[in-house]
């Protein structure tokens, strides 16, 4: 069996800092900080999502 490195982390809005999405990637695939953009509830709107690790 593949060894897991997996981490999870939280996704948090840049604009108000609002933590909306749980997620996990590959710790050694993508060792850059992640950077999506996602819907945000609280701003109603598409904003750019930064990781923020547990
Ligand atoms: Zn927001």
């Amino acid at each position: 069996m593949a060894k897991e490195d997996r981490i999870s982390l939280t996704l948090k809005c840049t604009e108000c800092g609002e933590e909306n999405y749980l997620t996990s990637k590959n710790k050694k695939k993508h060792t850059e900080r992640l950077e999506l953009k996602k819907y945000c509830p609280r701003c109603k709107k598409a904003t750019l999502h930064r990781e923020k690790k547990k």
